[in-house]
């Protein structure tokens, strides 16, 4: 069974490996560990699997975070317009109805 167990080193050996632009770790080039991509040269992404989940959820945390600053950011600016062109509004009411 000698034959059989060459032939297994010789396929793993055809599989090429690639390292990740991320972890840079080379790994084999299959979709088991790279997601494909038909815009690339190889056929799957740069980034290996585990760095592209990685990335993401980096990602979404990063974006829910800065949109929650944005939001809170953006209701002091909207409070404050309010406050002030509530303000502005009375004073324009107030002359308006100056008796005669
Ligand atoms: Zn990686």
């Amino acid at each position: 069974m000698q034959g059989s167990a060459q032939q297994n080193v010789e396929l793993q050996t055809i599989v090429s490996r690639k390292a990740c632009s991320m972890c840079e770790i080379e790994k084999p080039l299959s979709p088991e560990f790279y997601h494909r991509s038909s815009s690339s040269k190889s056929g799957f992404q740069h980034k290996c699997k585990d760095c592209c989940k990685k990335w993401h959820s980096d990602r979404k945390q990063e974006m829910s975070k800065s949109r929650s600053e944005y939001r809170y950011k953006n209701r002091e600016a909207i409070n404050k317009q309010k406050r002030e062109h509530h303000h502005k509004n009375k004073e324009r009411l107030n002359k308006q109805r100056k008796p005669p």
